[in-house]
Formats: structure tokens, sequence, C-alpha cells
């Protein structure tokens, strides 16, 4: 089939069709020759269906205000007396539904970040009082970025619309995808919650969960309402199953809300990796180092704290083997000092030292990065670890040796005083209680309350390698070392790799 002609443009393949449209992707004639994807909708097809150029003109000039990272960016529009045609940015990576049928399921970490992605599009179209109406693998477009990271964009929005005309009486969407609502004929902006959730049991399982033989069989599944379970064999997190069940509510009163889902403690949506995030964690960690140079520990803490809480994600989703030995490095620096610090700010019986007397020792600390000494006994100290040494001997109990040969000639005991353990090479801070067999599962927030005392109940290898609600991490991998032999398959599609042709 001979492909359309476009003024200004040079089309080169057909990237894929749907209800009125054949999207081709295409390069501009002029000037540098940047790759576009182009819609074309065939006139006669619209013709004589009112509702059909509705919705268009509705996803025309929707597109067309709504810039956002996931959103499809419709650069403008133009048409000549078969077609009229939109120009988008081109997406390289195919959609959503070749990528789960490439891969068969998608691992959790991956459909997190996918799905993070998702709400934020969501959460900025609900802003703008869109509904899309028809979410589904088809209309989620994915780019490689030059870093290789696939992005997931929302398109196609031919069946938006605007919120003030909430609730609708015709059937739209895929059935697959459609809230069971939607058969009935009363339904509202929640059906978009749905449709997410059987994305979601899609990329985790595999198929949707009211996959069917038939059409008929389809209807029946969602008319009768079947019961969707998660398949036994599974092994999905807590959070996971908790978010995945709760968007999966037939009654949409008990579907969660919209609210609910942007907050929701696994979606983390306040730290998705974004280059937004990215810079927020680079300003925190500047902070922190300052505050840190002159002295304001518990700022410091806080504010390194702050600051890991982005970087960790947006560093487990680094998917360029040397960038992401060195941002982990980095991070697991800034963790050792935010424990050292969080250390200094406990003493070893529990109570609370006094701040000054720190300020004054961490005045002569100038270059944070470049130290990673958290315990007092080792044998190897740096000058900040020795006054740290002086500073426990003088206002601190001593460690607790056993026996007199584990001390050292200078009065520095060669013992680990509170059980620190080495894991994959980089040294595990020990929990408070000296144990470091229970994972600390408290919630961040508890530690903002009360500054000093709560500092030393943090230890951040543990929250972000094992916290259930956080899995960017193996939870056999608290060290956070980089190990690009565990790549997942999914991050290694060679062909994929965005480029003009
Ligand atoms: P329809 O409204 O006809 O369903 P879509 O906008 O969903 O059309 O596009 C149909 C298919 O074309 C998509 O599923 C996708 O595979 C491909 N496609 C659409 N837009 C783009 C784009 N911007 N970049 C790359 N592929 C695209
Ligand atoms: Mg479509």
């Amino acid at each position: 089939m001979a492909f359309p002609k476009i003024e200004g443009y040079v089309v080169t393949e057909k990237l894929g069709s749907g209800s009125y449209s054949t999207v081709y992707k295409a390069y501009t004639k002029v000037g540098a020759r940047s790759i576009v994807a182009i819609k074309c909708v065939d006139k006669s097809r619209v013709k004589h269906s009112g509702s059909a150029i509705d919705n268009l003109i509705m996803e025309i000039r929707l597109l067309k205000t709504l810039t956002h990272p996931h959103i499809v960016h419709m650069k403008h529009f133009t048409w000549d007396d078969r077609n009229i045609y939109i120009i988008m940015e081109y997406c390289c990576g195919g959609d959503l539904s070749k990528y789960i049928h490439r891969y068969g399921r998608v691992p959790e970490k991956q459909v997190l970040y996918f799905l993070q992605q998702l709400a934020s599009a969501l959460k900025f179209l609900r802003e703008k009082g869109v509904v899309h109406m028809d979410l589904k693998p088809h209309n989620l477009l994915l780019h490689k970025d030059s870093n290789g990271k696939y992005m997931l964009k929302v398109a196609d929005f031919g069946f938006a619309q605007h919120m003030a005309e909430e609730t609708k009486q015709c059937v739209r969407g895929s059935p697959l995808y459609m809230a069971p609502e939607m058969l009935c004929g009363e339904y509202d902006a929640r059906v978009d919650l749905w449709s997410v959730g059987v994305i979601m049991y899609e990329c985790l399982f595999g198929r949707a969960p009211y996959s069917s033989n038939t059409f008929k069989e389809l209807v029946d599944k969602i008319q009768k309402q079947a019961p969707i379970e998660i398949p036994p064999n599974s092994s999905i997190s807590p959070g996971c199953a908790d978010l995945l069940t709760r968007l999966l509510q037939h009654d949409p009163n008990k579907r969660i809300s919209y609210e609910d889902f942007f907050n929701h403690e696994y979606l983390d949506l306040e730290h998705m990796p974004s280059k937004e995030n990215y810079e927020k964690a680079v300003a925190l960690i500047k902070q922190a180092i300052e505050l840190d140079s002159s002295g304001h520990l518990q700022q410091a803490f806080e504010a390194y704290r702050d600051s890991l809480l982005y970087l960790v994600p947006a560093v487990s989703r680094e998917s360029d083997g040397v960038r992401k030995s060195a941002l982990t490095a980095k991070l697991t620096r800034y963790m050792e000092r935010a424990e050292e610090i969080k250390q200094y700010l406990k003493s070893p019986d529990g109570h609370v030292v006094d701040v000054s007397q720190l300020r004054q020792h961490a005045a002569r600390r100038v270059d944070v990065a470049r130290r990673a000494v958290p315990a007092c006994c080792t044998g190897a100290q740096s000058t900040a670890s020795r006054e740290f040494t002086q500073y426990r001997q003088a206002n601190c109990n001593p460690c607790v040796c056993t026996t007199q040969s584990e001390s050292t000639e200078n009065g520095q005991c060669a013992c680990q005083p509170t059980g620190s353990i080495e894991v994959n090479g980089v040294e595990e801070m020990p929990t408070d209680s000296g144990s470091t067999s229970q994972p600390e599962t408290a919630p961040l927030e508890n530690h903002t309350k009360t500054k000093e005392s709560n500092a030393g109940r943090f230890t951040f290898k543990r929250f972000f390698g094992r916290n259930n609600s956080m899995p960017y991490l193996e939870t056999k991998d608290s060290s956070i070392v980089a190990d690009d032999s565990k790549k997942q398959k999914t991050e290694d599609v060679p062909g994929d790799v965005c480029r003009i042709t």
C-alpha cells in the first residue's frame, strides 16, 4: 500500500492503526530531519459519523494543550482533500501491548516504574479536568531515551472528554479494559482507575483479568462480575497486591479514589525517578554537604535522608552500567555519612548528645563525600573518626570490649562495638539494638517529628533495601552495590534505541 503524501514530510513506514486512523513514521523534509509520527484520519471514514468527528476535534484540541513528559506531545495538525494529519512526537519503543507480548510478563520493578509514569500523567490530566476513557496497553506508547531508559507516554485521546460532562450514557472503550459500570451506561472518571488496574494486572501476569476466547465469554465475565484473583503462584509484593486489589473493585464506590491512588505508599509518586526529582536530590545533597560542613548536623542528616529518598529510586532505574556504578558509589557514601551523623547525634546509652558539642567537631570536617569511616573502633582511622573516638571516650560510654587484648596501644579498641557487618564488601551500619537480623520498617515520616532521638532510629540501607513498600532494590542487595550481571532482560533490547533512519 502506498504511503500518503504529506506536504513537508517524507513518510517512511506504518506504525499502527486503530478505529479511525493509520499512524505513520515520517521525517521533516527541511531542517533537522526530525522524526515524527503522523496520525492520518481518512475524512471519508469519519464524514458520516458526527460523534467520530467530534471525538477527533476533541483529541486535536486536547493534545495541543497537554504538555507533560508522560503524554504524547502533539506538534500541530494539517489536512488535505482526503485526510486530516495529526503530527506528534515519535515514540520509538512501540506500544505497551507489544512490549507485554514480547516479554510475556513484566518484572514488578519495571511495572512500578511504568505505573508511576502513568499515574503522573493521570494526575496532570485530572488537574486539567480530562478523563481518558480508553486506557489500554495499545494507547500507552514507549519511548527509549538516549540513556536506554523507557518512558511511558499516554496517547490516543480519541475518547477523552472534559470532566464537566462526566456522566455519559453510551458505551466507549475496549471491553477487556473497560470498567464494569460502563456496560450499565452510568459511569464517570473512575473508569480510568479500573483500566489502570487491568493494565497493571496484564503487565504482571501476562494476561488481562478477563482475557477470554470469545467476545461473548468476555461480556459474560464482565456482566457477572467474575471474581478477579491474583494468581496463587505469583510473588508480587504486599504493596503491589494491595494497590492492584483496590483498583480492580467492580463497584466504583469501593474502588480506590484518585486521591488515595496518587498518595498510595507503594506508588510513591512523590519520589518517582524523573529529571525533576533528580535535580531536587542533587540540590538537597548540596544543601546537606553545606550544612554538614558548617556543623548543622541535625539539618544535614535530614537533608541527606530527604535526598536519598529521591536518589535511591533514580539509581535503581539507571540502565547505564558505568553511570549506575558511579551513582551507587556516591549514594553509598551519602548513606554512610548520614549513618555517621546519626551515630553522632545519639550517645551509646540511648541519651541524646549535646548537638552544640558535635558541631564543634563537625565544623572541622570538610569533604563529606570522601569520608566513610563510620565506626569509632576501626583500625585505620581518619582524622575525623579519631576526633570522634576521642569525643566518645570523653563524653560517652566506652566501647564494649570483652577482653583487654581488644584494645590497641593508643587507647583505641579494635573491636566493632555495636556489631557492624560486611555486606557485599560495603560496611553495613548496625541497628541500635546491635542486632542486624531485624529490618527497620518504621515509616520515615515518624523520624522527622522529634529530632535527635529519632535520628538514631533510622537505618538507611535497611530502609531502602528491605522496606516492602519500596521494592526498588533486591532484598539481598541492601548495600546498594551496582550489579550489572543482574540487569533485567527488559532493559536490554537491541534495536530499540531511537535513531534517525
Ligand atoms: P487510534 O485512535 O486509531 O486507536 P492511536 O493513536 O491509538 O490510533 O494509534 C494507533 C497505533 O499507532 C498505536 O497503538 C501505536 O502502535 C502507533 N502509534 C500511535 N502514535 C504513535 C507515536 N506517536 N509514536 C509511535 N507510534 C505511534
Ligand atoms: Mg488507539
